[in-house]
């Protein structure tokens, strides 16, 4: 039975006995309980036929498993915010309207299309994309903060697909660009100047259907007061990232606080000490950071819980 793969943003489909993605540690086989037909129907059992090593056990059951341990690390990280109530963006209305996860896959050579950035609607080639910025970020009445990452991935983006096809041009409509970190204007410099990436200081009102899956882009050019439409084949929606789903729940059962927005809290002398001791916190879960940063943070979490486990000096 085929399932939309969560991996791939639903952009591909995986099978009811799968493995969540191929650089998965452990990298673990599953069975989906609610797609396979032998749990649900007592029928096919297909697998076990083809499994020469024995490894299909439908019998096996979930287990709680108790640890005494002398620290944790909260590293639970962030979810994305779902776009579709922003009507006027078009997102679940147009196919060719998808979120930025899901343009990581398209642009990834191990993701459904090889790398090919095509769009959902019919497979062709996305020739002209359109990034819209801050999508549910510093906005009041979604994720009022900034989310720190999307200016510069969006960027990425941008060069990964012209990189792979010359042809592509991509325009990014930003409120203002956040380009904070060593190297970081110049990234953006050459994405100008050598991958013929378009930037425009503008809040994007709509998003409507034109003809030959074509998508226009009314948007508010925000240094001159004017109007504009663009036009793009495929529009990308940076969405906010926000405190991922369970992170409530995990706080109570810990006992750790959480800050106005939801993420821990943590001592600003000691940014990776949650507000219980033997507690740490890092990544973004803790706050919006780059990959770069979170593995310090976790580089830092991980050598305070060594010490505290060990009395070692800092
Ligand atoms: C589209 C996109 C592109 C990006 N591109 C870049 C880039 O090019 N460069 C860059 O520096 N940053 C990039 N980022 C930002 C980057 O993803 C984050 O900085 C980074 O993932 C933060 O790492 P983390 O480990 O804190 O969180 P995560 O990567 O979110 O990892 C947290 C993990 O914890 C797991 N988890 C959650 N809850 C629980 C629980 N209760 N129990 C057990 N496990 C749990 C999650 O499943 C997840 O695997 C991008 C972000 C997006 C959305
Ligand atoms: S029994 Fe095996 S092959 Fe059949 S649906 Fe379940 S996992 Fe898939
Ligand atoms: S990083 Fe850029 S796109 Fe993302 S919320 Fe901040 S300003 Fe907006």
């Amino acid at each position: 039975m085929d399932v939309p793969d969560e991996f791939e943003m639903g952009l591909a489909n995986r099978k009811a006995i799968y493995s969540y993605f191929d650089q998965g540690v452990p990298a673990a086989f599953t069975i989906d309980r609610e797609h396979c037909i032998y749990l649900e129907k007592q029928k096919c059992g297909v697998c076990l036929r083809f499994c020469d090593i024995g490894a299909i056990d439908f019998e096996q059951q979930d287990e709680t498993v108790t640890l005494e341990v002398g620290a944790i690390i909260v590293a639970v990280g962030y979810d994305c915010f779902d776009p579709t109530p922003m009507g006027e963006y078009g997102f679940g209305r147009h196919p060719d309207v998808i979120t930025s996860l899901q343009l990581e896959r398209l642009t990834s050579s191990a993701g459904p299309t090889g790398g090919h950035v095509c769009r959902p609607s019919d497979g062709g080639h996305a020739r002209r994309i359109g990034f819209i910025q801050c999508v549910g970020s510093r906005d009041r009445r979604n994720s009022p903060y900034c989310s720190a990452v999307c200016c510069m991935y969006a960027t990425k983006a941008a060069i990964l697909a012209a990189e792979h096809d010359p042809e592509v041009r991509s325009t990014i409509y930003y409120m203002d660009l956040r380009a904070g970190g060593k190297g970081f204007q110049e990234y953006l410099r050459r994405a100008r100047e050598m991958y013929d990436v378009a930037y425009i200081r503008g809040r994007v009102a709509e998003v409507v259907a034109g003809k030959e899956h074509r998508l226009s882009i009314r948007y508010e050019d925000t240094d001159t007061g004017w109007l504009g439409e663009g036009t793009a084949d495929l529009v990308v929606l940076c969405t906010a990232l926000v405190p991922s789903a369970g992170i409530g729940d995990l706080a109570r059962r810990l006992g750790v606080d959480l800050d106005a927005y939801g993420f821990v809290a943590s001592d600003p002398l000691s940014p990776v000490q949650a507000s219980v001791p033997g507690i740490y916190a890092c990544g973004y879960c803790r706050e919006p950071l780059d990959i770069p940063d979170s593995v310090t943070g976790g580089s830092a979490a991980a050598a305070k819980a060594f010490k505290a486990l060990t009395g070692a000096r800092e």
